[in-house]
């Protein structure tokens, strides 16, 4: 594998202040670790038991991000350790990691994860629900809402892609320009300079770091 060479690549081509989440799912331990002894600290699961086994067997300063759709059951496992879950889309979840969080007293960043693409499959709040949904949240005091998380249409059409991207940018200056460091989670290995290009400052990048899944 090159997974280092792989990374020292994508760094080079990415502003420093646009943060690196490597996509390990499905990826053995042996791979992550190959990341980790390359510098790379921040990486993404989406399946809570994946991401458990992997931070037992894991050096212990790796930031775990939650990127898939999370189930409420499952929230209790990750919650003493969870770095940001992206994945945020029900007002039940937002409540149920505050509870967890606060069991394990601890504040959890979470992004809201923002329907932009065509397809109706995706999961995500509707770009004109985020705005009361912040509102409606903003007491909670073991969850943080630190940004948007979103996914464009999985299409070749750039010009569609750099629209949905556009759309999230505007809805997150709209609504996080007056907060400290907000995240805005969009970009993966097919559509990242696209992403960059319009306001991304966090990226999710898998397959061109570890090579293609097999699942
Ligand atoms: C798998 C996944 C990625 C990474 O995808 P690649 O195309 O391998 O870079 C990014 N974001 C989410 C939400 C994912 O599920």
């Amino acid at each position: 594998m090159k997974i280092a060479e792989n990374l020292k690549q994508l760094k080079k081509e990415i502003p420093e202040k646009v943060s690196l989440v490597a996509v390990s799912k499905t990826k053995s331990a042996e791979s992550i670790q190959e990341a980790y002894n390359a510098g790379q600290r921040d990486f993404g699961e989406n399946k809570v038991q994946e991401m458990v086994q992997k931070w037992e067997a894991l050096p212990r300063d790796i930031q775990w991000h939650m990127i898939g759709h999370v189930q409420r059951n499952k929230v209790k496992y990750m919650a003493p350790f969870v770095h940001l879950i992206h994945g945020v889309d029900t007002q039940k979840l937002l409540l149920e990691i505050e509870k967890q969080a606060a069991k394990n007293d601890r504040v959890i960043n979470c992004l809201l994860q923002v329907h932009i693409a065509e397809e109706r499959s995706k999961f995500g709040f509707e770009p004109n629900e985020v705005a009361a949904v912040l509102k409606q949240n903003q007491s909670l005091s073991h969850v943080n809402i630190i940004g948007l998380m979103g996914m464009a249409t999985f299409t070749d059409d750039k010009e569609q892609i750099k629209r949905e991207f556009q759309q999230l940018k505007s809805l997150f200056d709209e609504l996080f320009a007056s907060k400290p460091n907000p995240v805005l989670s969009m970009g993966m290995s097919g559509d990242y300079p696209l992403a960059i290009a319009t306001g991304s400052n966090m990226i999710r990048v898998g397959s061109l770091i570890f090579g293609a899944r097999n699942y």
